[in-house]
């Protein structure tokens, strides 16, 4: 089975819906032996949303929470217009070392149509804002998948492999099948809201197994995938 070493999609009480803080989501990161982990919360385009001088601290809160794993900063944050513009500036994205997003319930992108959310995300992932769009299948905010693959395939950017969204086993099937066949790189994340969920990868990697997917395109394999991928300083 395809190990994976880091929890890249992790949210805390900054979230406004998390329930656990950093500490506790790095102890219990570290019982289940996890190298790294980002915490990516959501940002204030999300009702209840972290606000930028979160993100602005981030960096330092990362420095000074000492455990034996590596903290890495980042946001998953809400596209606010059809240019693909995120709500957090471009100059604090600069300081988060992952950047993501995703289509969520009472944003701006859960109002528009099919269309425009579907050119939205593509642009966001052409200009270069955002690394990693996630839980692209599997929500009921849905978009037209060809084109984001293809914006995903010449931006070098990935998809998510979203455990928490995994039960509609046909739909993640058929996105695993997509990526394995275009060489698109995915990254296999919790999304947890709880500490307790950070690092459930066993489903994941059993239909990792199931579909012969390559290992190669799971970015979070190895300390050195994810370093170049996300270019990433990690020691
Ligand atoms: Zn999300
Ligand atoms: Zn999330």
């Amino acid at each position: 089975m395809i190990e994976i070493i880091a929890d890249l999609h992790i949210h805390t009480i900054a979230s406004g819906h998390g329930a656990d803080t950093i500490r506790t989501v790095c102890e219990f990161a570290c019982k289940k032996n996890l190298k790294a982990i980002a915490i990516t919360d959501h940002g204030p385009g999300f009702p209840g949303g972290a606000g930028i001088t979160y993100f602005m601290s981030l960096q330092r809160l990362a420095n000074n929470i000492i455990f034996p794993l590596k903290i890495i900063t980042g946001i998953e944050d809400d596209i606010k217009n059809r240019k693909g513009d995120l709500t957090i500036s471009d100059d604090i994205l600069k300081g988060l070392e992952i950047v993501m997003t995703g289509c969520h319930p009472f944003t701006w992108i859960a109002k528009q149509s099919k269309r425009v959310r579907t050119d939205a995300v593509v642009n966001a992932i052409t200009n270069g804002r955002i690394k990693v769009f996630t839980h692209p299948v599997g929500t009921y905010i849905d978009i037209e998948l060809k084109p984001v693959l293809d914006a995903v395939i010449s931006a070098g950017a990935a998809l998510e492999l979203n455990t928490s969204k995994i039960d509609k086993t046909d739909v993640i099937m058929d996105l695993l099948e997509k990526c394995g066949t275009n060489n698109i790189p995915i990254v296999v994340n919790s999304d947890a809201h709880t500490a307790d969920e950070v690092g459930s990868f066993d489903e994941a990697r059993r239909l990792l197994d199931e579909t012969g997917f390559p290992e190669h395109l799971v970015v979070n394999r190895s300390k050195e995938s994810i370093k170049s991928f996300f270019d990433i300083v990690w020691k």
